[in-house]
């Protein structure tokens, strides 16, 4: 299948050029030409069985084509469960069984897998770059750190990620480096945007990006979403509603393509944070990217959410995307006293940002709503436990992924004041390995 820009200034371009470019080259996103419609699923196939067959049109005639099973193996080796909470038709999607806890980690070793296929070695390093409110440098580092030939910078705004997040970038070893700005996410992803719109610098040391931008981390979402809802749809003959705690719209789009693909998904509510440029638009305003606002939930920290550009064009304007999805704010309060009341009220304790889905969830019952719904659990508390263990006065037991990567050392320094920093600081590489940090 061939890809075409949003800004339609890029010509078609297969699924290998495209997921190796990141962004196109007239600054748009990728999107498929057509959406292709799901062969039937099976029910008692597993997640990465559902990934390959939700995938393969996608990658029809690319160098990928044939290794598709394996690339979908190796990503989906862990279960997404959905647990049913203590409200009638409640459930839980846990997706935060991999290896840095979060949902990102299964689109970052798809991600990994098929750069690593693609690759071909021009006697340098390619350095994977990626901006970081959190979660996305970890599930980066650790898809990355063991293929041979990558590298991994990862920016991130000092004092915007939780310690636990920190630390969960920069324990991968040699090939892996986190750098950390004097600046928010919005100075880390401007560094980004710009080392990969310059020509010059990508001639001689091959740069690709994995942020939530690219098509190797939207795809590979709709997996899940397909998986659980032909799963729930098998049991019950019904279609299963999905919250999902959004910053910059790529989970949600996934959960879109999913149903716009044929799965039996039901209504998508967007759950936001105090960032509520998504909630604005939904409820009839224009939209208008907004500098973004720290909170609890600070993976989702996000005014200008990336991929809003994508799903407009692919719904077909304003008016349409408004049909296709709700959306709620939720104040860091209610975050808080929503985590306070969640294990009595639904039997799970939620990290911050699967607790706005819960409160949203909360808030559909009590209007009456009574379809089936699954809040989408993001990432594990354990996670953020300088959040939750002031809150609920204990510690939360760590998953072994998370405690072994706690215990290991990390290796951080500092990005250099100034807009090209990142710019200047990639032209002085070696063609291979990462220099140590300064302290
Ligand atoms: C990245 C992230 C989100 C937001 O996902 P988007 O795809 O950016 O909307 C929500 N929760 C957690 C824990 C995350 O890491």
């Amino acid at each position: 299948m061939d890809f075409v820009s949003t800004r339609q200034q890029t010509p078609p371009t297969g699924f290998d050029t495209a997921l190796a470019a990141g962004l196109a080259p007239d600054g748009g996103l990728f999107v498929p030409q057509t959406v292709p419609t799901l062969p039937p699923l099976h029910p008692t196939g597993s997640l990465a069985e559902t990934a390959t067959a939700v995938l393969a049109p996608f990658v029809a005639g690319s160098a990928l084509a044939g290794s598709l099973p394996a690339l979908c193996r190796h990503a989906f080796s862990f279960d997404a469960p959905l647990r049913a909470l203590h409200g009638d038709h409640d459930h839980l999607l846990e997706l935060f069984h991999g290896p840095t806890a979060a949902f990102k980690d299964y689109a970052a070793r798809f991600l990994a897998g098929a750069l690593a296929k693609l690759r071909c070695d021009a006697g340098v390093d390619t350095t994977v770059v990626v901006a970081t409110s959190g979660d996305t440098g970890a599930a980066v580092a650790s898809a990355f750190h063991d293929r041979p030939g990558f590298r991994v910078v990862v920016l991130y705004p000092d004092g915007g990620v939780s310690p636990r997040q920190a630390h969960g970038l920069a324990c991968w070893g040699a090939s892996v480096l986190a750098l950390r700005v004097r600046g928010s996410f919005d100075a880390c992803q401007a560094q980004v945007r710009r080392v990969l719109a310059d020509p010059d610098l990508r001639a001689h040391r091959p740069l690709v990006s994995a942020n939530s931008i690219s098509l190797g981390r939207l795809l590979p979402q709709a997996a899940y979403y397909a998986h659980t809802a032909a799963v729930f749809h098998a049991r019950h003959a019904r279609p299963l509603g999905f919250i999902v705690p959004t910053g910059n719209l790529g989970n949600a789009s996934a959960a879109w393509l999913a149903r716009r693909m044929g799965a039996p998904v039901g209504d998508i509510h967007l759950a936001c944070n105090a960032n509520d440029t998504l909630p604005r638009f939904f409820q009839g305003d224009a939209y208008v990217p907004q500098p973004s606002r720290a909170t609890l939930a600070n993976a989702m920290d996000v005014g200008a959410p990336s991929n809003f550009e994508r799903l407009r064009h692919w719904a077909g304007g304003d008016a349409p995307l408004r049909d296709e999805m709700t959306a709620s704010s939720v104040d860091d309060d209610t975050i808080r006293a929503t985590i306070a009341h969640a294990q009595v009220r639904h039997g799970v304790t939620p990290c911050p940002h699967t607790a706005t889905g819960l409160h949203v969830l909360e808030g559909l019952r009590a209007a009456g709503d009574d379809r089936p719904w699954a809040v989408v659990a993001t990432a594990h508390p354990a996670k953020f436990a300088h959040i939750l263990t002031p809150l609920l006065g204990r510690d939360l037991p760590l998953p072994p992924a998370l405690a072994a990567c706690l215990a290991r050392p990390t290796r951080a320094g500092w990005l250099a004041p100034g807009d090209d920093a990142l710019g200047r600081w990639l032209r002085q590489l070696p063609r291979h390995g990462l220099p140590h940090p300064a302290p």
